[in-house]
C-alpha cells in the first residue's frame, strides 16, 4: 500500500511542478526481429501463465512447476498474486537471462509484468519466475517448468473509472469547496464516477461560478497581472473534478444534489468533458499492459478541478498538499502558473520558508555518465550510474528526473537486480518501483541504460537568454538566412552549431530537484567535435574511442570520448559540444588569506552513516580558502579564437576580484567556452562558463534590455564567472531564492566593471540597475523568482527585478551597514554554504551577524515585498551646515542615499545619508560656498526622489 501512495505524491507533484498533464507509461520494450523458437516457447509458457491465472486455477498453476519445486510455496505465491473474479489478466515478458547452473537454452530467469484487473480495478506486479526445460520429458506443447518464483514489485488500487451513466442529479445551491477556491452551481446538471469507496469525480454543467482567493499578497498581486482583480470570480459552464472519496460530503453543501431522471443528451455531454478531463490528473498509462485509462485515488486532501471558464479559457485548481506549495492554479495549454503558494495550514506547518530538499525522498551522493551523443542526428546512447542514500522514513517508489524523449531500456539496482519502472508521460520522469519499502539512510546504487533523441536546451537561469522581445531584441539571423535581407556583397556566415545539455535538459537520469552530488562524465562523440563538461578533465582525456556505424548506412563514425571528475559536489551535470579546441591555459594566483581549518560540522548528522559522509566529504573537499590558485582554460569554436585568447586576461582577473570578495575559489579548475550564437547570452554551470559570441560579420544588436550594460564590454563573462560562487557553490533552496544566484552575479559583475573601468562605469551600471528595478517592480517581489514576467510571457521583467533590484538591494545592503560588515557577512554566508543550498533568510543572519543589526524589515521590503520607497527633500544652510530634511511617504524603508554637494568652485564632495525612519534630518558640515545639491546623483537608492 505504500508503493501506492508514493506514485500518488509523485503524481500530484509533477502536476503542480508544471502544470501538465499526468499520464504514467508503462515501459514496453520494443519487437526486435523475428521471434525465434526459443521466444515461441517462452511465449505459449507466458500464456500458460495467463490462463492459470485468469481462471484462478490452482491446479493449472502446479502444472508449470518442475517436479523439484517447492509446491507448497508456488501455491501461497498464487494465492496472495492472484485476486478472486479476476476479469482479464496480461503478461509480458520485461527480461530473460541465463539461470545458473542450466545448459545454455535450458533455463532461464524471467521477469514478466503481470496486469490483473479485477471488474474495474486493476493492479500490475513485476514477477521473477526461474524456469527451465526438463531434459528428454514429453510435456506437452509447452516445455517450461517454474523452479522458482518471487514478487519484484507491485502497484494496487487503480481504478478503471466510467461517468455512471444512471445517476443524475439537479444541482441546488451548490457549492464545492476547496482550500482557498470554490465551484458554485446554483442550478445545473451534475454527474459522477464512483469507486466502492464513493464517490472520485464528478463533472458539473451549467452557469456556475469560480472563485479563486488566495491569501498572500504577492499572489493576490500577480493575479491581478492576470486577470484584473485581486480575488477571481468568473463565470464557467463545465466543471470536472478529482477527489478523495471519503472527502465527498465535507466539500459539499449539504442537500445540493437531488437525484433526478437521466437526460441522455445531457449525459452524453458531460460523458464528452469526463473523457477530456480524466486523463489529465491522477492517471497511469499502461502501455502495452492496457490501452485503458487506468486512475489513482486522489490523498485525502488532495483535489483538482478542471474549469471551462468563458473568460480565462480552460483554468486548472490544483491542491496536492504533499508539496511545500500546496495551492495552485495554471493555465494548462499555455504551461502558465499563474499561482503557487503554501496553504494557510501548509505555512503553520512547514514555517514560512522551505528548502526543497526537505520534501526528495533521495540524496544523491555521486553520478556516473557514460554517454555518446551524435550531433547530426541529436542522438544519444548513454548508461548513468547514481549512487544515492535513502531520505524518507520508508521509500518504495523512487522518481527520477529524465528527458521524456530518451527511452530508458532497463533500470538496475546492485540491490535488487532488475527493476520495474513506469514513465510519467510529459513530465520527463521515471518512476521506479522497488520490491519493498526501504528505511532512512539505505544506501542504493542504481543503473538507468537508455537511448533517443535530445535536443539541445535553450540557455535558462544560471544564465543570461537575451530572447525578449523581438522588436526591441535584434536577433540578427532570421530563421532563413536566404531570405534575411542581408546585403549581397556581406556574406551569411551562420553561428558554428553547438549543443548545450545541461539543467534544463534532463539528459542523465537525475532527482528531482538539484542535489550536490559529485561526479564522473565520460562523453563521446565524433572525432570532429569537442566538449567541456562539468569537472576537470581526466589526464589523457580526450580518448580514442571504438568507431560506431551509422545507423542505416555502412558508414563508420570514428570517435574521441571526454572524460571529467567533480571532485567537488555540483548542483547538476552540464556540457557543451561543438568544433572547440584549446586556445589557452594558465594558472591564476590568487589573494586569498588562508584560513584556520575547522573541524567539520556535526550538527544535524544523527545517524552513524551521516556522521561518515561528513567525515568523507570534509576529507576530499578542500576547506573554504584553501587553495590559492586555480586553473583556468578557454577552450573556443574556430572563428573565436582570437576573441577568447583576449578573453583569458580579463577571466583571470576576473576570478582574482571574486576570489578575494568570497576568500575562496570553490573548484580546482574552470574552463571558459567560447561558442557561437546569434543572440548574446552564457551559461555556467559548475567547473565552465559557456559565452555566445556573434559569427563573423554580425553583432549583437540588444540595447533595450536589463542585461545590456553599454561601456562595459566585459560584463558576460564578468557574469557568468560569477555563478562558479553564487548558483554553483552556493545553491538556493526553491525558485523563490533565485536571486541569491542571479543577484549576486550581477552585483559581482558591476564590483568588476568598477575595478576595470572605474566609478563612472560602476555608476552607469547602478543607474540601469535603478531604472529597471523601479519600472518593473510594481510586477511583483523579487522573491517570486521565475514567476516574474511569466504570466504576461515578459522575460525582461525577470531580469529587470531578480538579477538588477538583487544587485541593487545587494549594494543598499552593503552601503546600509557598512564595507566592513557587508563583506565579512559575505564571506561567513559563501563559507556557510558552500556546496549547499541557501535562502535570503540565511544571508540575513550572516549580514545581522556581521553588523550587529537588526535587518528583518531591509529584507522584508526588498525582497519580499514589491514597493519603492517614495521620498521628498528639503535643504536648508544653517550656520556652516547643510541640513537636508528627508520624509517618506508611505512604507518606510531603510534606503541609503547619496547627497552631493557642489560648490562654487566646482569641488562635489558627497555624503552617505542612511534613511530607516519616515522622516531623517542630516546635519551635513559645508566646506565652501554652495552652488546646488543633489540627492541619488549615482542611483544607488531604488526610490523615486523629489525635492519639496
Ligand atoms: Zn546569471
Amino acid at each position: 500500500m505504500s508503493a501506492i501512495l508514493l506514485v500518488l505524491l509523485a503524481l500530484s507533484s509533477a502536476s503542480s511542478a508544471d502544470g501538465q498533464g499526468t499520464t504514467v507509461e508503462a515501459f514496453a520494450q520494443p519487437a526486435q526481429g523475428a521471434p525465434s523458437e526459443e521466444d515461441l516457447s517462452i511465449l505459449a509458457f507466458l500464456q500458460a501463465v495467463e490462463t492459470a491465472i485468469s481462471t484462478t486455477d490452482r491446479q493449472r498453476w502446479l502444472d508449470l512447476l518442475a517436479p523439484s519445486a517447492d509446491r507448497d510455496q508456488a501455491l501461497e505465491f498464487f494465492d496472495a498474486m492472484v485476486p478472486q473474479g479476476i476479469t482479464r489478466v496480461v503478461v509480458n515478458e520485461r527480461d530473460r537471462s541465463a539461470l545458473t547452473g542450466s545448459l545454455p537454452g535450458e533455463g532461464f530467469r524471467l521477469v514478466v509484468e503481470v496486469f490483473m484487473e479485477t471488474g474495474s480495478r486493476g493492479r500490475i506486479a513485476t514477477w521473477r519466475l526461474d524456469v527451465r526445460r526438463p531434459r528428454g520429458d514429453d510435456i506437452g506443447r509447452q516445455p517450461w517448468r517454474i523452479l522458482n518464483e518471487d514478487r519484484l514489485a507491485s502497484i494496487e488500487g487503480l481504478h478503471r473509472l466510467s461517468l455512471h451513466a444512471e445517476k443524475q442529479y439537479a444541482a441546488k445551491h451548490l457549492i464545492l469547496r476547496a482550500v482557498d477556491f470554490e465551484l458554485r452551481l446554483p442550478s445545473g446538471d451534475v454527474f459522477v464516477s464512483e469507486t466502492p469507496e464513493g464517490v472520485t469525480a464528478m463533472v458539473l454543467l451549467g452557469e456556475g461560478t469560480m472563485v479563486f482567493q488566495p491569501q498572500p499578497k504577492e499572489e493576490r498581486g500577480q493575479l491581478k497581472l492576470f486577470s484584473g482583480a485581486e480575488v477571481l470570480e468568473t463565470p464557467f459552464t463545465t466543471a470536472f473534478v478529482r477527489l478523495n472519496p471519503f472527502e465527498f460530503e465535507r466539500r459539499l453543501a449539504k442537500d445540493s444534489l437531488e437525484p433526478v431522471a437521466v437526460d441522455r443528451r445531457v449525459y452524453r455531454r458531460a460523458l464528452s468533458e469526463f473523457d477530456e478531463n480524466l486523463p489529465k490528473s491522477f492517471n497511469l498509462d499502461l502501455s502495452d499492459l492496457s490501452r485503458d485509462t487506468w486512475s489513482l485515488l486522489p490523498q485525502p486532501g488532495d483535489f483538482v478541478a478542471e474549469v471551462d471558464t468563458r473568460r480565462f479559457d480552460d483554468l486548472t485548481y490544483a491542491r496536492s498538499s504533499g508539496e511545500a506549495e500546496d495551492v495552485t492554479l495554471f493555465q494548462r495549454a499555455h504551461k502558465r502558473n499563474i499561482s503557487t503558494y503554501g496553504s494557510e495550514q501548509k505555512r503553520q506547518s512547514r514555517g514560512r520558508f522551505f528548502d526543497e530538499d526537505d520534501l526528495v525522498d533521495y540524496d544523491v551522493l555521486d553520478y556516473e555518465v557514460d554517454a555518446a551523443f551524435y550531433p547530426d542526428r541529436d542522438w544519444m546512447e548513454g548508461r548513468t550510474r547514481i549512487k544515492l542514500r535513502v531520505k524518507s522514513s520508508a521509500l518504495a517508489v523512487l522518481t527520477l528526473r529524465f528527458a521524456d524523449s530518451l527511452n530508458v531500456s532497463s533500470v538496475m539496482s546492485e540491490e535488487f537486480g532488475r527493476l520495474l519502472f513506469l514513465r510519467v508521460r510529459n513530465q520527463n520522469s521515471v518512476l521506479v518501483n522497488l520490491p519493498s519499502a526501504v528505511a532512512r539512510d539505505f544506501p542504493m546504487t542504481l543503473t538507468v541504460s537508455y537511448s533517443g533523441r535530445l535536443s539541445r536546451q535553450s540557455i535558462q537561469d544560471e544564465s543570461l537568454d537575451i530572447t525578449g522581445d523581438s522588436s526591441t531584441v535584434a536577433r540578427s539571423a532570421e530563421p532563413d538566412p536566404q531570405r534575411s535581407g542581408q546585403p549581397d556583397d556581406i556574406p551569411f556566415l551562420p553561428a558554428e552549431p553547438k549543443w548545450l545539455f545541461s539543467n534544463r535538459s534532463y539528459w542523465y537520469p537525475q532527482n528531482q530537484v538539484s542535489d550536490y552530488a559529485t561526479a564522473r562524465l565520460r562523453i563521446t562523440v565524433p572525432i570532429e567535435y569537442a566538449v567541456v563538461g562539468s569537472g576537470i578533465a581526466e589526464p589523457g582525456s580526450p580518448f580514442a574511442a571504438p568507431a560506431a556505424a551509422v545507423t542505416g548506412s555502412s558508414r563508420l563514425v570514428q570517435r574521441v570520448s571526454y572524460a571529467f571528475t567533480a571532485p567537488q559536489p555540483v548542483r547538476y551535470l552540464a556540457v557543451v559540444i561543438s568544433k572547440m579546441s584549446r586556445v589557452d591555459s594558465a594558472t591564476v594566483a590568487l589573494d586569498i588569506v588562508p584560513t584556520r581549518t575547522a573541524p567539520p560540522d556535526m550538527s544535524g548528522a544523527s545517524t552513524l552513516a551521516q556522521q561518515i559522509t561528513r567525515l568523507h566529504a570534509a576529507v576530499s573537499i578542500p576547506p573554504v580558502g584553501a587553495r590559492n590558485t586555480v586553473r583556468l582554460n578557454v577552450d573556443a569554436t574556430k572563428r573565436q579564437a582570437s576573441r577568447a585568447r583576449d578573453a583569458i586576461g580579463t577571466a583571470a582577473e576576473v576570478l582574482r576580484l571574486y576570489a578575494s570578495l568570497t576568500g575562496d575559489v570553490p573548484y580546482d579548475e574552470i574552463t571558459l567556452a567560447m561558442v557561437e550564437d546569434d543572440r548574446p547570452g552564457g551559461h555556467a554551470p559548475g567547473y565552465f562558463a559557456m559565452l555566445n559570441n556573434p559569427p563573423p560579420v554580425q553583432s549583437f544588436g540588444f540595447r533595450n534590455d536589463p542585461a545590456s550594460f553599454q561601456g562595459f564590454p566585459e560584463f558576460f563573462v564578468a557574469h557568468e564567472l560569477a555563478h562558479q560562487w553564487f548558483g554553483q557553490a552556493v545553491g538556493w533552496k526553491n525558485y523563490h531564492e533565485q536571486w541569491l544566484s542571479e543577484g549576486f552575479a550581477q552585483y559581482f559583475a558591476a564590483l568588476y566593471a568598477k575595478e576595470r573601468r572605474g566609478e563612472g562605469a560602476f555608476r552607469d551600471v547602478l543607474r540601469q540597475f535603478r531604472k529597471w528595478a523601479i519600472d518593473d517592480s510594481d510586477q511583483g517581489p523579487v522573491y517570486l523568482g521565475y514567476r516574474l514576467g511569466h504570466i504576461r510571457s515578459e522575460p525582461r521583467v525577470f531580469r529587470a527585478l531578480v538579477y538588477n533590484k538583487g544587485a541593487a538591494v545587494l549594494h543598499m545592503l552593503r552601503r546600509a551597514i557598512g564595507d566592513q560588515a557587508f563583506f565579512a557577512g559575505l564571506k561567513t554566508f559563501y563559507a556557510e554554504h558552500r556546496f549547499r543550498k541557501a535562502g535570503t533568510d540565511d544571508l540575513r543572519r550572516a549580514m545581522e551577524g556581521a553588523s550587529k543589526r537588526d535587518l528583518n524589515r531591509f529584507f522584508e521590503r526588498w525582497i519580499y515585498d514589491s514597493g519603492i520607497p517614495r521620498i521628498r527633500y528639503s535643504t536648508a544652510i544653517e550656520g556652516q551646515d547643510l541640513i537636508v530634511r528627508f520624509e517618506q511617504v508611505g512604507d518606510v524603508y531603510d534606503v541609503p542615499v547619496t547627497v552631493a554637494v557642489t560648490y562654487a568652485d566646482g569641488r562635489t564632495a558627497e555624503s552617505l545619508v542612511l534613511l530607516n525612519e519616515a522622516s531623517v534630518v542630516a546635519q551635513l558640515p559645508l566646506t565652501g560656498t554652495v552652488r546646488s545639491v543633489e540627492a541619488n546623483p549615482d542611483g544607488a537608492a531604488i526610490a523615486l526622489i523629489e525635492r519639496k
